[in-house]
């Protein structure tokens, strides 16, 4: 994670506000019924490096499958913008999408395929 910086993030409405230090070049393209159908390119954090700034009693918690991560995604435009979940230890984490970083060029990107499917 030598190239981790912090970013701003949200929603698209802006009701959901973040701030998490991460590298978008490590991002994951996972294929699990729920990643495939939003599109969604996710870097992981744990929760020091993330402050949620804003939306916290906004944010419609989904869950699917073996409910183990809770996908956190705003009532009013619908974005997931980030998910929290667990470690294989059994450590908190942050799924965070990259897609609603602030001036992160996604197609700069190449994230790694990972067969959430499979699991
Ligand atoms: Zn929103």
């Amino acid at each position: 994670m030598a190239q981790a910086k912090t970013y701003a993030g949200g929603c698209q409405c802006g009701r959901v506000r973040y701030e998490v230090a991460t590298d978008p070049q490590q991002a994951i393209a996972c294929n699990c019924s729920n990643c495939a159908k939003h599109g969604l390119w996710l870097t992981f954090a744990t929760p020091d490096q993330f402050k949620l700034l804003a939306g916290e009693d906004a944010l419609v918690d989904y869950q699917f499958n073996r409910h183990v991560i809770h996908h956190l995604f705003c009532p009013t435009c619908g974005v997931e913008s980030f998910a929290r979940g667990k470690t294989p230890d059994g450590g908190d984490m942050i799924a965070v999408n990259v897609r609603c970083l602030d001036g992160v060029d996604i197609a700069t990107l190449a994230p790694k395929p990972f067969d959430g499917r499979s699991l």
